[in-house]
This record gives C-alpha cells, sequence and structure tokens, in this order.
C-alpha cells in the first residue's frame, strides 16, 4: 500500500509514520530527509536545495524529484511506500502520479493531519530532533533525558536549522499556497481522509490506523 501523509510543517506527519511503521512493512521517504542528508554529505545537490531550505521556500521540483527517484529505485520499497513532505505541489502531485503509474502502482491513501496555526507554530519552536538518527523530540510534550542525548542512539539533541520563528512562518505561508490545493486535488480522486491533527500522537494514530486496515480491506 502506498500511502501519502499531508499536513503543514509540525502536524506530526513524522509521528504517525514512526507508529504506522511499527505495524506496518512499509517504508518512510521524507523528501525534507533526503535533502538534509544530501546537504550533510555536501552533494552539489544537497548544497543547492540548502540555500531554499535555510529560507523556508520550496526546493526546485526536478531536485527534489531528482533524488524521490533514485530513492524510490531501491527494492524496500516494493512492500509500499509512506511519503512523508512529498508532494509539497500540483506539479509534483502529477509527477508522482506518473512515476507511480509507469510501475503498476498507485497512491492509495493520502492521510491529511490538519492542526490550527497557533499550534504548528508553538510545536515547531519547541521541536528537537537527534542529529544522529533523526528521532524527534519535543521539549514540552517528549523531551530527551537533561543533557540533550538521543534515547533511541545517544547522539546529539538538537533544533532543525529551519524551526526558528520567522522560517516557520514562510514555511507555513508556503503550505498554505503550494500545499493546501493538494487537498482539492486528491479529494476529487477519492483518496483523502482529513484528521484531526490538535490531539495526542496515539489519539491521532487511532484514526491512522482505523482508516489503513479500512483500506487493507478493501
Ligand atoms: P520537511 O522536513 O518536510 O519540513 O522539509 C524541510 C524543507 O525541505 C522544506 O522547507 C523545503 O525547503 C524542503 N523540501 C522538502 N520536501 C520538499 C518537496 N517535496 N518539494 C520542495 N521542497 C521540499
Amino acid at each position: 500500500m502506498n500511502i501519502l501523509l499531508l499536513g503543514a510543517p509540525g502536524s506530526g506527519k513524522g509521528s504517525q509514520a514512526e507508529q504506522i511503521l511499527k505495524e506496518n512493512p512499509f517504508v518512510q521517504i521524507s523528501t525534507g530527509d533526503l535533502l538534509r542528508n544530501a546537504l550533510a554529505k555536501k552533494t552539489p545537490d544537497g548544497l543547492l536545495a540548502g540555500e531554499y531550505m535555510r529560507k523556508g521556500d520550496l526546493v526546485p521540483d526536478e531536485l527534489v524529484l531528482k533524488i524521490l527517484k533514485e530513492r524510490l529505485r531501491e527494492p524496500d520499497c516494493e512492500n509500499g511506500v509512506i511519503f512523508d513532505g512529498y508532494p509539497r505541489n500540483v506539479a509534483q502531485a502529477e509527477m508522482l502520479d506518473g512515476i507511480l503509474k509507469a510501475d503498476g502502482k498507485k497512491l492509495d491513501l493520502v492521510l491529511n493531519i490538519e492542526s490550527p496555526f497557533e499550534v504548528l507554530m508553538a510545536r515547531l519552536l519547541s521541536r528537537r530532533v537527534c542529529s544522529k538518527c533523526g528521532k524527534s523530540y519535543n521539549m514540552i510534550s517528549n523531551p530527551p533525558s537533561a543533557d540533550n542525548i538521543c534515547g533511541v542512539c545517544g547522539g546529539k539533541v538538537i533544533a532543525r536549522e529551519d524551526d526558528r520563528e520567522d522560517v516557520i512562518k514562510n514555511r507555513l505561508e508556503v503550505y498554505t499556497s503550494s500545499t493546501k490545493p493538494l487537498r482539492d486535488y486528491y479529494e476529487s480522486r477519492g483518496v483523502l481522509f482529513s484528521i484531526d491533527g490538535d490531539r495526542k500522537i496515539p489519539e491521532i494514530y487511532e484514526d491512522v490506523k482505523m482508516i489503513i486496515n479500512r483500506k487493507g480491506k478493501n
């Protein structure tokens, strides 16, 4: 099954993906993570992407598509993919449809996690991530140990460079103008399910799980 997690930055897409992966044989593909890895390795694509990411702007479609296609070629994608952060606009959605179709596949489910602006802003300001394994923390609801050490891998827990108030504001604006139209795109294709994201992770996951199971039985 191929699932898209749709939702603004801070809506909890990554946390829901983590829960889904515990119970399903899928892989998660986060284009944000792929781009951050490329940037950390200082590849030419990564360095170029970094210029957009620092400001909270979208990276050009062709560049994101290139790294996404490379990732999708890997054999672990065969059992199903959770797309997190891709597509971000209608042009990318059409590209993804094309890639999947060429492989005899499709997006089976789009889970749209909705939260108010103030909730997203507060979550992103208090979000921290492990610099080694990427595990997500929140200084209010799920803090790391006192010395900011990751409980999973022992890596250093830090704030993401783009989780700064001015950059967050731009990312949320970009989401509203570019990514929200995707709701209509997927609604008209009958695959969209909207979920209240202003709740605790396990409560949201109950809904996510129910929708995935129902789809799996169809
Ligand atoms: P994320 O980790 O999903 O919040 O993404 C972090 C940043 O990576 C975004 O603010 C964009 O600059 C870039 N990015 C991630 N995914 C995409 C995408 N599908 N299209 C364009 N830019 C992206």
